[in-house]
Parts: structure tokens; sequence; C-alpha cells
């Protein structure tokens, strides 16, 4: 059954609305183990058959970190410090895709499945974008 779940930063600079198709137990969780996320201690998810909503109240405040390949965008409130999900452009279908931080979620804790170690080193820019098609979701900046 779909479900709404609300989230976000820790100041309420950076609001999310998670939109699952399904029961959040079912989502699987990710552990990216890059040195950014591994930092972060990230558990992180999104449903293709989904789509998240972020609203920015001040875009003033949102750093859009870059690193290593340069094509992903991960959002930090610059007021609080939290990190709450990583966006990357798809030029060919004109869309954007999304991950989520799952502590950002206003979330029972039993509701989050254990994670799963997630590696990705060996990716290109191009396989990465091919995997997120897959496991990503839709965003929209509000
Ligand atoms: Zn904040």
């Amino acid at each position: 059954m779909a479900e709404i779940i609300k989230g976000g930063c820790h100041c309420g600079n950076l609001a999310l609305t998670f939109h699952a198709s399904k029961p959040f137990e079912d989502m699987p969780i990710r552990a990216c183990q890059c040195t950014f996320c591994r930092k972060h201690n990230v558990r992180a998810t999104a449903d293709p058959e989904g789509r998240l909503e972020i609203k920015v109240a001040d875009q003033g405040k949102l750093s859009r970190y870059r690193m290593g390949h340069g094509i992903t965008d991960f959002l930090v409130c610059r007021d609080c410090g939290v990190y709450v999900g990583a966006t990357m452009e798809d030029p060919e279908n004109n869309q954007i895709l999304a991950t989520c931080v799952v502590n950002t979620l206003e979330l029972d804790p039993a509701r989050i499945a254990a994670p799963a170690e997630a590696h990705y080193d060996e990716e290109t820019p191009g396989s990465r974008l091919e995997r997120r098609r897959k496991r990503w979701m839709k965003v929209e900046f509000g």
C-alpha cells in the first residue's frame, strides 16, 4: 500500500515528502561505502515507482556538495549540517533522480530494514546513471 512519509533536515530548511508506492518495510536500504557516506553512516533508499519532493525554504542555505565524478549533488543544509539526499540529472530523459537518507525521515525505526552494504567504486559515470535509472526515484523541487 502506498504511503507518504515526511522528513527533512534538523532546522526545517530542507523539507522532504517521500511518496512510497509500497510499505516502507519493503524498501531496500543501502549503506553506501564511499568515504562521504561512511562519514555520515548513511542509510539510503529510493522507490523507482514513487517520487520525492524537496522543499527548500532558503536556497542560500542549501549546499550541493560534489565530489568524485562530479555528477551528483549531495544536498546538505548549511545551517544545521544534515545531509538529506542526493540528486543526479538524467538529461536524456529530462528528469532528475534522487535517493533519500532514511535517517531524515519521520519513521518508526522498527520499520527500517537492515541495510545492505553497497560498493559503487568501480562504476563509470555511464554505468552509475544506468543503475540510478533503475533504483533511484523522480524528484521535484518546491
Ligand atoms: Zn537545516
